[in-house]
């Protein structure tokens, strides 16, 4: 049963008659709004689309291929967490590769890593470093513990995200965004002040129908007034200056770099790579990865649905080809992907 908030945002959701786009950057918000039956209760003139807010499905396929490389060809064991083990690189995918003999090891929190490398001391221990600002720390902190404990044999493949400038790369897809909340509990709302200067409208939006139902209102509203906003309907939780100490955290291991996204390419300022003073835990570095080119499959279409541009309906794969036992692109594979909460939800229109 709805709030009476909930039902007061309910009621100016559905009297809308302004057209109006808004991307949802979050996975998680993709799979709550289609668990909570939102998309149903959206009349014609409200758009949802989503975007590229599952780390997962934005790492490309190279960084697959780099940690093929340190599997195979040196020997290495890797650390990661589940979902990223059946992402295709431009070839084969972890999970084919530990058929045929690699070492991957399933794990649950970066530290794990750390303790696989003291029980592992004759072997190189390399953790797949993917993520956004939620979980980068605690990939930061596995170093620094790596650090402490001077452990020679541990080290971590970076793909780590930052969003700030993939809003701007992608504010023509979208009329507002709605700011990912556990992504916004670290940053805070300054860089969504920031964006608004840019022209940039957005939402922090929670997670439960009424936290989102609020931000969608919220949208709706402020849009209707004209000019550039940032609002955050998620107080609770999210303050302007964020977590300091995880922000600090970032700060003293990681520096912003460029960084190449699934389906959309190299976008500057967008990723995070360890410092110099850490290069003994970089696994680049440390193991001279050549350069492997970005190369991507053709068939699937999940650039174009990170992008906003097309739903994943309107792959000729989505069902058919691709489907989360057997999926052809990462957007599939994740737990939080779009094609897969399309899948799971049985959402057979955009
Ligand atoms: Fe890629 Fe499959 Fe999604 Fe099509 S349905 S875009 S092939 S993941």
């Amino acid at each position: 049963m709805l709030s009476e908030t909930a039902r007061k945002s309910k009621e100016i959701i559905q009297q809308n008659k302004t057209p109006i786009r808004i991307m949802e950057v979050c996975g998680t918000h993709t799979h709550e709004i289609f668990r909570l039956g939102i998309r149903n209760l959206l009349p014609e003139s409200v758009r949802l689309i989503s975007g590229p807010g599952c780390p997962v499905c934005v790492t490309p396929e190279n960084y697959i291929d780099e940690a093929l490389f340190l599997a195979i060809e040196k020997k290495c064991i890797i650390g990661t967490f589940g979902d990223l083990v059946r992402i295709p690189g431009s070839g084969m995918s972890l999970e084919k590769a530990r058929a045929q003999g690699a070492e991957i090891a399933v794990l649950y929190t970066p530290l794990d890593a750390v303790t696989l490398a003291e029980k592992n001391s004759d072997r190189e221990i390399v953790f797949l470093s993917v993520g956004f600002e939620t979980t980068t720390p605690a990939h930061c902190l596995s170093v620094l513990h790596a650090k402490k404990k001077n452990l020679k044999n541990f080290s971590i493949l970076t793909a780590n995200k930052i969003m700030d400038n993939v809003y701007e790369t992608l504010k023509d897809s979208t009329d507002v965004f709605l700011y990912p909340g556990h992504v916004s509990v670290i940053t805070g709302t300054g860089i969504y002040d920031n964006l608004k200067e840019k022209n940039i409208s957005g939402v922090v939006a929670g997670f439960t129908a009424e936290e989102i139902l609020n931000a969608i209102a919220t949208a709706i509203i402020k849009f209707k007034e004209g000019r550039p906003f940032s609002e955050n309907a998620y107080t609770s939780v999210v303050k302007r200056e964020g977590n300091p100490a995880a922000k600090k955290i970032i700060a003293d291991t990681m520096e912003i770099c460029t960084s190449t996204w699934r389906g959309l390419g190299e976008i500057k300022d967008s990723g995070l790579e360890l410092k110099d003073s850490f290069a003994e835990f970089d696994a680049r570095k440390k193991f001279y990865i050549p350069e492997i080119p970005y190369k991507k499959n053709p068939a699937c279409r999940c650039g174009e649905i990170l992008q906003g541009k097309i739903s994943p309906v309107e792959c000729p794969c989505f069902g058919t080809v691709c489907t989360p036992r057997n999926p052809v692109g990462a957007c599939m594979v994740s737990s939080e992907g779009t094609c897969s909460a399309f899948y799971k939800y049985g959402a057979l229109t955009k």
